[in-house]
C-alpha cells in the first residue's frame, strides 16, 4: 500500500459542500477515501457528493448544523452507519462576522465561536470513541492566518481560530496514545464564497492580499487537496499537534 493511499478509509468533512472543505474532500477522494459531505445546504451537498462520486468513491450526504451538539453527534453516527467506519474527520465549517471589536455584539461573538471553535471540540469529542475503538484516526482542523495575526475586522474570528490551534495541541497530546493524530491547517487567502464576501466588505483587501502574498495570487480550494491527503494518510503517522500554513508564503513574509 502506498504511503498516501486512502482506499478503504472513510472521511467526514464538515462544510464539505464547497470552498476549502470540498477542495480537501477532492484530495481525499483522489487518494481513494469514501467521503461523507456534511453541511446545512443540502442542494450544495448533493452537488458536491455527485462530483466526488465521479472520482470513483462512495459518498454520503449528511445534514449538519455544527452549532447543535445533537447534529454533530448524529453526523458521526450516520457516517459510520452509511459508510461503514470513520477514519478521518475534517473540522472545516466556519463563518466570519466582520466588525471591529467595539461594534461586535455578544450574540455575534458567540455565534462565531460556536461555529468555528466549539464545533471542533464537539465533533472531535463525538469522533474520539469511534476512532479509538478502530485503533486510530486522523483529525484535521482548519485554522487561518488569523490563528497567527490580528485583524481589526475579525475579533471573534481571530479568537476562534487561535483557539483551534491550541485545542488541536491538547487533543493531539491527549489522544496520541490512541494512535489518533490531530493537526491543523492554516490556509492563506483562498478564493471561496467566504472571501468573496470579505472582498466586498473590506475595502482594498484584494490588492492587500496580492501585495502581501509572496506567491502573488489567491489560493484555490485545489491548493488544499495535498495537505489534506498527507494529514489523512499514514505518511503523517508521526505528525501530531502541529499547524501547517498553506499560504503561498504569506506567514513568513515580513
Ligand atoms: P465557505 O463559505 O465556502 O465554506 C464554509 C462552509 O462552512 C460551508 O460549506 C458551510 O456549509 C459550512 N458551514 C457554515 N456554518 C455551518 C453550520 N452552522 N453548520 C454546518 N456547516 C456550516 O468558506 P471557506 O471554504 O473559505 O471556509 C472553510 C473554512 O476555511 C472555514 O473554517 C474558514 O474559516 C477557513 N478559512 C478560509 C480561508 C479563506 O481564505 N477562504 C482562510 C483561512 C481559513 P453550508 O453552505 O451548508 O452552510
Amino acid at each position: 500500500m502506498s504511503l498516501f493511499d486512502l482506499s478503504g478509509r472513510v472521511a467526514v468533512v464538515t462544510g464539505g459542500n464547497g470552498g476549502i472543505g470540498l477542495g480537501m474532500a477532492r484530495g481525499l477522494a483522489e487518494a481513494g477515501a469514501a467521503i461523507a459531505v456534511a453541511g446545512r445546504n443540502m442542494r450544495k451537498s448533493e452537488a458536491a457528493a455527485a462530483e466526488l462520486a465521479k472520482l470513483g468513491v462512495k459518498t454520503a450526504v449528511i445534514a449538519l448544523d455544527v452549532t447543535s451538539e445533537a447534529s454533530c453527534r448524529s453526523m458521526i453516527e450516520d457516517t459510520v452507519k452509511r459508510l461503514g467506519r470513520l477514519d478521518i474527520l475534517i473540522n472545516n465549517a466556519g463563518i466570519n462576522i466582520r466588525k471591529p471589536p467595539q461594534e461586535l455584539a455578544l450574540a455575534e461573538w458567540r455565534q462565531v465561536i460556536d461555529v468555528n471553535l466549539s464545533s471542533v471540540f464537539v465533533c472531535s469529542h463525538a469522533a474520539y470513541p469511534v476512532m479509538k475503538a478502530a485503533g486510530g484516526g486522523k483529525i484535521i482542523n482548519i485554522g487561518s492566518m488569523l490563528s497567527i495575526f490580528g485583524a481589526a475586522f475579525a475579533p471573534a474570528y481571530g479568537a476562534s481560530k487561535g483557539g483551534v490551534v491550541q485545542l488541536t495541541k491538547s487533543m493531539a497530546v491527549a489522544w496520541a496514545k490512541d494512535n489518533i493524530q490531530v493537526n491543523a491547517v492554516l490556509p492563506g487567502w483562498i478564493d471561496t464564497e467566504l472571501t468573496k464576501k470579505a472582498r466586498e466588505e473590506v475595502s482594498g483587501l484584494n490588492s492587500l492580499v496580492l501585495m502581501r502574498t509572496p506567491a502573488k495570487r489567491w489560493g484555490l480550494p485545489s491548493d488544499m487537496a495535498g495537505v489534506a491527503a498527507f494529514l489523512a494518510s499514514k505518511a503523517s503517522d508521526f505528525v501530531t499537534g502541529t499547524s501547517i500554513p498553506v499560504d503561498g508564503g504569506y506567514s513568513v513574509q515580513v
